[in-house]
């Protein structure tokens, strides 16, 4: 496998992972969208950080193909400040609680700048024989933030720290050139982003039987908030959510992997929030098939994602999910490979390319 990405691309995933974009709190991911879009799209942007981009070449009288990413991560909001300057905070979105402490994060403070802080950990001298035994925290509001304050008075005066501020996790992307793969954060779903740019970028100019749409959509992780109103507002006749999704493969038995790195994308048949369209499913199962692109396909037992909203939409509308995978997603650091990237991207251009109504309608 050689290099599977361009610099130009690789810029793009950099920029997304790097974007500090917890629910809610999505202003930068549009601005990496922004940046690395290009021409040939108009854009709109409403007040739940969903930011649509949408074809010049569309012409308004063919089906809507909707391309899905959601642009929020899971982060945290600053709940209250202890007295000893330290902070509590909550989830947005689901984390593996255990593996928080000792993480570097960035709270944003009122003056809207991002300023470093760490997940306190205990130190094992201070630690008891049954604290040591434990698997480590299970509740989220016995942890803190510290920001290296002193007292609560100089958190609030001198950090300008106020509650309601978001909070991310501080890691910046690593490209390891030589493997071609990519060690940073928010992969779940930001090289979804990525992918749905470039997607778009190659279908730019070409002459469909489809008119295509993207959107970033908000607050996917907590509860596809953003997509209750981008599924209104873009009334697609048909759908892809891209996502980020947790490879399976350092975990599973051999028999049950169905999420491996460098496999290419996961199609999932189900999760706990959908069952995916069947017929389209076999539908993009098999395209790939004949045109040799890497896939995989799962059943999975959890999960959730923005197609749960737009399957049971208007009339219903089909929806499948072309996840790449990403080991590790939900905590603080992820892996993903520039090689499921290119699959994904394949995949989804070569799925918009073949659509028309009458498949559409077959479905
Ligand atoms: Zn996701």
């Amino acid at each position: 496998m050689g290099k599977q990405v361009s610099s130009e691309i690789l810029q793009m995933i950099t920029d997304f992972s790097n974007a500090k974009g917890p629910s809610g709190f999505e202003d930068e991911v549009i601005l990496a969208a922004k940046k690395h879009l290009g021409s040939g799209f108009d854009t709109e942007e409403d007040c739940l950080r969903n930011f649509y981009m949408h074809r010049k070449a569309n012409t308004g009288n063919k089906p809507v193909f909707l391309l899905d990413a959601h642009s929020d991560e899971v982060g945290f909001m600053v709940h209250s400040i202890r007295a000893n300057g330290t902070l509590r905070f909550v989830a947005l979105g689901g984390w593996n609680i255990s593996s928080l402490p000792s993480t570097k994060v960035l709270v944003r403070n009122a003056e809207g700048r991002y300023i470093p802080g760490i997940i306190a950990a205990k130190p094992v001298h201070f630690m008891s024989a049954s604290e040591k035994a434990s698997a480590g925290p299970a509740d989220i509001s016995t942890l803190s933030i510290d920001i290296g304050a002193v007292d609560a008075q100089e958190a609030k005066e001198v950090f300008k720290i106020r509650i309601g501020e978001p909070v991310v996790a501080d890691v910046s992307l690593e490209y390891d050139a030589e493997h071609d793969l990519l060690f940073g954060k928010a992969f779940d779903c930001r090289i979804g982003c990525a992918a749905l740019l470039e997607t778009l970028h190659r279908l730019k100019d070409e002459a469909l039987d489809v008119d295509v749409t993207g959107v970033l959509s908000s607050q996917e992780e907590v509860g596809e908030r953003g997509m209750k109103v981008a599924v209104h507002h873009t009334k697609p006749d048909i759908a892809i959510c891209f996502e980020g999704c947790p490879a399976d493969d350092t975990f599973t038995e051999a028999y049950a992997v169905q999420t491996a790195f460098k496999k290419g994308p996961m199609l999932r048949f189900m999760d706990k929030s959908i069952i995916c369209t069947p017929r389209y499913q076999r539908y993009a199962l098999d395209l790939a098939e004949r045109l040799g692109i890497p896939v995989q396909s799962s059943v999975r037992e959890g999960g959730g994602n923005n197609g749960a909203i737009l399957h049971t939409s208007f009339d219903g509308i089909p929806t499948i999910v072309i996840g790449v995978p990403v080991r590790y997603i939900h905590t603080v650091h992820g892996i993903t490979s520039c090689y499921d990237f290119e699959a994904t991207v394949r995949l989804a251009t070569e799925l918009v390319r073949s659509m028309n109504q009458d498949i559409i309608d077959s479905f």
